[in-house]
């Protein structure tokens, strides 16, 4: 089980890893891993909007019937409806089909966009679940440090509105790997 918060900061923001329901966070968007149809499935989608309600469906079919469906490595962002985050910024993972299809890069782009949407819309605080590592097969270890060298290269980059990025990671395994990860960084 989780104990302590394993924590870091970059620049003026904190990254911080926990174990926990992302449904229950409080920053100000959580982060959906989707799929393209952005219509709901399964796994941390279905449990968003169920626990969101209709309206953050309604939204994502206005963006589909704009723009089309989403692709893989993109990111959008809804109201959060009834959750305590009052926004959603939608991404597509990569599913895993064995690392040579440019799994990796496009695992970099979902958090990136993500990253910089929320920037856009001037949100200080985003909440993550593990992107694709589900029903979309990506191996958690190697997941787990792209999506950390991902936030991490982001905020060293340049200073954003962002102070506070949260991995909530649902079961134990996935959180202590996302713990190793951030810890051998740290090193
Ligand atoms: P993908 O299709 O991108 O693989 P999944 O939803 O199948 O997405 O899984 C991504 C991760 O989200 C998995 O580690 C899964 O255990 C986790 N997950 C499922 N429900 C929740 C939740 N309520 N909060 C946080 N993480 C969740």
């Amino acid at each position: 089980m989780a104990d302590k918060p394993v924590k870091m900061t970059v620049n003026k923001a904190k990254i911080a890893i926990i174990q926990g329901d992302i449904t229950r966070q409080a920053t100000d968007a959580i982060v959906n891993a989707a799929n393209s149809s952005l219509m709901g499935g399964g796994g941390v989608d279905g449990a968003i909007h169920r626990a969101g309600g209709p309206a953050i469906l309604e939204e994502c079919k206005q963006i589909v019937a704009r723009q089309g469906r989403l692709p893989t490595g993109r990111a959008v962002i809804t109201t959060g409806g009834n959750l305590p985050s009052r926004h959603v910024i939608h991404t597509v993972g990569p599913v895993w089909h064995g690392g040579n299809k440019g799994e990796e890069e496009l695992l970099e782009s979902a958090y990136r966009e993500s990253l910089k949407v929320a920037a856009k819309n001037n949100l200080t605080s985003v909440s993550f679940p593990s992107v694709s590592t589900g029903a979309f097969g990506y191996p958690v270890e190697l997941a787990a440090t792209t999506a950390i060298n991902t936030v991490l290269a982001f905020l060293r980059r340049k200073e954003t509105s962002l102070r506070e990025v949260v991995f909530v990671l649902f079961d134990s395994r996935t959180y202590e790997t996302y713990a190793k990860a951030l810890k051998e960084v740290t090193v």
